[in-house]
């Protein structure tokens, strides 16, 4: 058919399966095993649906507001979206249209190439190195845009702010986007860099660290002329993104910060435990600082071990792609939810 010739065509992004079974175990995405901050909990249950006949706040001003308080900086330095998602797609749309290729990991989250490839824009994967770190000397190479993630994902691996800071002081002349999807499970922010960088851009979600992936609330952290631009690309797509629910109960998440450093505590103390008790099992992974691990095993095949965890319906995440197909992604759960896990390798493990 003729008009196909015309057609934008992508290949999607593929997300972790979201089975729906009855005492499954979801370690498959990244969510967080908690519940939602009480206060928004409660606030939900409490919402006055008389105002859902209304348009939300398009510019979601106070939920920038909170942000804005909660991180220090102006809220014109704040731009929120339907997860950061939604603010990533935003950013590559309005910052990376130079000739040259963006660069980011070969190893990363598997929706920037997406993008990228959505947008057309040039890109060139720098690869880890191999104890899956990111080199600082590959970004030093004439480029369209630098972006990464801090944790990385699916390593878990925190890069020093010397060495984050190493790749924006090299590229002042292209907008470098650091995705701290991860960043609250024991990181150190960049935030503190964005007196010094005016080509700095912040991402971060309410997706994993603050247990609401299901509001879809994302936003980044820049210069006033960065998010002035993006807020001028967003009001040209589509004015009102963030449905007035989220806008509600985004803001009572940031007010409980006691909740959110309790969860994200808990997480990482699980983890540490995780990892002993992994290695035991002659797993081995990097020092992950997220809230998953990336696990391979001595002797048994990724998928192997994927598979059998899947037949008792505990769901871990595993690709079938070059560099990382002996590798599972793992998310940290409640403690029950581990020692489940733990205790089935256990068995499993003596058998094979
Ligand atoms: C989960 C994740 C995101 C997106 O999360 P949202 O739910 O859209 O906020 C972005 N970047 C990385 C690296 C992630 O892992």
């Amino acid at each position: 058919m003729k008009w196909e010739d015309n057609v934008r065509k992508v290949v999607p992004y593929v997300a972790g399966e979201q089975p729906n079974k009855e005492n499954m175990i979801k370690l498959n995405t990244n969510e967080c095993p908690y519940p939602p901050a009480p206060g928004v909990v409660e606030a939900a249950s409490k919402m006055d649906c008389d105002e859902l006949r209304l348009y939300p706040n398009s510019e979601v001003a106070p939920l920038v507001q909170a942000l804005a308080e909660y991180y220090h900086v102006k809220p014109s330095q704040v731009f929120v979206g339907v997860g950061s998602d939604d603010v990533l797609a935003m950013a590559f749309l309005t910052f990376f249209n130079g000739k040259e290729p963006i660069l980011f990991p070969d190893v990363t989250y598997s929706f920037y190439d997406v993008w990228a490839d959505l947008y057309r824009i040039p890109y060139k994967t720098c690869a880890l190195d191999e104890n899956w770190h990111i080199n600082p000397e590959d970004y030093k190479q004439p480029n369209g845009g630098v972006i990464f993630p801090n944790p990385n994902a699916p390593t878990g691996l925190l890069e020093n702010l010397s060495v984050v800071e190493e790749i924006i002081q090299a590229n002042r002349d292209v907008v470098v986007i650091v995705d701290e999807a991860y960043i609250d499970f024991g990181g150190e922010s960049a935030l503190p860099l964005l007196e010094k960088y005016d080509n700095l851009l912040i991402v971060q979600t309410f997706s994993k660290s603050r247990a609401m992936a299901g509001l879809r609330i994302g936003f980044c952290i820049g210069n006033e002329k960065l998010i002035q631009y993006l807020n001028d690309a967003k009001f040209s797509f589509n004015s009102y993104t963030m449905n007035l629910p989220s806008q509600l109960l985004g803001v009572e998440a940031v007010k409980d910060d006691a909740y959110f450093k309790d969860i994200t505590a808990k997480i990482q103390k699980t983890r540490e435990r995780v990892k002993k008790e992994l290695a035991e099992l002659g797993f081995t992974f990097p020092d992950s600082k997220a809230n998953f691990i990336f696990v391979s095993h001595k002797s048994v095949p990724a998928k192997e071990i994927y598979q059998a965890l899947r037949e008792q319906d505990i769901y871990v995440r595993f690709w079938d792609k070059e560099r990382i197909n002996n590798c599972l992604r793992i998310t940290i759960g409640t403690d029950e939810q581990m020692d489940c896990l733990i205790d089935f390798l256990k068995k499993y493990l003596q058998k094979v």
